[in-house]
């Protein structure tokens, strides 16, 4: 049987593809190192391969395998900016501390794309992304938006496209306009994180899977991590659980929500099909984002159910089919291969969570959904604190992140209600 995340439904499309996954030994016995990092998704496995690279001593313990959780099986789109759109961030925060963020952003894009290139991590990166009105009234809303980046951020690779063009780009009439944005695009998620493990296993981090941390202890200027079979003795800890973590540190948890967000694959549509063209990633104005690509090979991959809580559907190829119907009435009875889900990580406010949640240890996570280049960057940044300058990481850590109402136990209803209104919304 082809090994399958035990903690997310479904086999992907990308563990299929993403070529072979070496495995990592489980930890035997205790160690002593100077940081040491829980989670082996982007955020976990990106810090290793800085800290190793800087000289550091690290140990990385992921309870399952590297990519099981979300970073293994994502929609792949990079996106641009923070996930609130940079005019919204510019009034919260004011120009300069909206542009900072927005310019940390575009770092972390840049980062990602050149060091898979420069550690030959073939990421099946392909170019554009298109970001699109449901409903006439949003429309404005885009064209504004793309002047914007261009004035105020300084950034020109966003284009407004009318009803027209967005529907000879996306091979759909169900849209009403959007932007084009030339300087993002997609990727293959799974081979990202095979490949930056292997970085840092070369860098000389020790890395063990199937090694889950049952306690994180700071006591005395040393924190303690418990596994079944040994304890991790450092100075400092990177706690890189996300929408994964549980129970495990309860400072985390009472700020990142797990959500469920289900993709499906279809077979190659075939090179006459008129979805997708120009290959470009797909996102809509929903409040529950439908998110959609082609792969390299020609598939859909289309995303778009979300649950709240961490109940899986048994009905993910149902649910995704019909989505994809109602935008590409051909495809009513196409086949869908692969169904399959994971835990987005989300905060209150939608925007990432980083803390010092016990003397040295500090978390980081709830991406909101925009993680696949936010949390490979604050591996580097979190790495770039051990080695003395936490400017960086500052600016995320000094963004406003309430706990959810309600503690652990109601939360998820809560959440469920409010969300369910903002998906019905979506309808109406
Ligand atoms: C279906 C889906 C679609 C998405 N689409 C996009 C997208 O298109 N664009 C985008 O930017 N973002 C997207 N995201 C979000 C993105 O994938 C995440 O933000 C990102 O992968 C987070 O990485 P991470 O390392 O912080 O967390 P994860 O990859 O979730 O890693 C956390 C790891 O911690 C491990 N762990 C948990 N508890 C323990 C423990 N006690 N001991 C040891 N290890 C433990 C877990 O096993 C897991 O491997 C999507 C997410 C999902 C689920």
């Amino acid at each position: 049987m082809p090994y399958q995340s035990p903690i997310s439904p479904g086999r992907s499309w990308y563990e299929d593809t993403a070529g072979s996954r070496p495995e990592y030994p489980a930890l035997d016995g205790d160690r002593q190192c100077d940081v040491v990092i829980v989670g082996g998704g982007f955020t976990g496995l990106s810090a290793a391969v800085h800290l190793a690279k800087a000289g550091t001593n690290v140990v990385l313990i992921e309870a399952h395998r590297f990519g099981d959780g979300a970073s293994g099986r994502n929609g792949g789109q990079l996106g641009t900016g923070q996930r609130a759109w940079a005019e919204d961030m510019e009034a919260e925060y004011g120009l300069s501390r909206a542009r900072a963020l927005f310019d940390l952003a575009e770092e972390a894009k840049a980062h990602l794309l050149e060091f898979a290139a420069i550690n030959q991590i073939d990421i099946d990166y392909m170019p554009g992304q298109l970001s699109v009105a449901h409903k006439p009234r949003y429309v404005d809303d885009y064209k504004a938006h793309a002047e914007i980046m261009a004035s105020r951020f300084s950034y020109p690779h966003i284009s407004f496209m009318d009803a027209k063009e967005t529907a000879e780009r996306l091979g759909s009439t169900a849209y009403f306009g959007g932007t084009r944005d030339t300087g993002t695009g997609h990727l293959h998620p799974m081979k990202l994180v095979i490949g930056t493990a292997r970085v840092a296993s070369q860098a000389g981090a020790q890395l063990f899977e199937a090694t889950p941390s049952t306690g994180i202890v700071s006591t005395g200027g040393k924190v303690r991590v418990s596994t079944p079979k040994g304890t991790i003795s450092a100075q400092k800890c990177l706690v890189a659980v996300n929408a994964y973590g549980g129970t495990l540190e309860p400072v985390s948890a009472a700020h990142i929500m797990p959500i469920g967000s289900f993709i499906g694959a279809t077979v190659p549509l075939g090179v006459d099909s008129k979805v997708l063209p120009g290959g470009e990633a797909v996102d809509d104005s929903r409040f529950v984002v439908r998110y959609f690509r082609k792969s390299r090979d020609g598939r859909l991959l289309f995303g778009g159910r979300e649950v709240y809580g961490v109940d899986d559907p048994k009905d993910i190829h149902i649910h995704i089919r019909r989505q994809i119907a109602e935008l590409y009435p051909t495809l009513r009875d196409v086949e869908i291969t692969h169904g399959w889900g994971g835990y987005v990580g989300i905060t209150v406010p939608r925007k990432p969570f980083v803390r010092e949640v016990m003397p040295n240890v500090i978390s980081a996570g709830g991406y909101s959904g925009h993680g696949v280049m936010l949390s490979n960057y604050f591996g580097k940044l979190f790495a770039e604190t051990i080695a003395g300058n936490r400017d960086r990481l500052k600016l995320i850590e000094d963004l406003k992140i309430p706990p959810f109402p309600g503690g652990r136990r109601f939360r998820a209803p809560l959440l469920f209600l409010a969300l369910n209104w903002f998906a019905l919304r979506d309808r109406i």
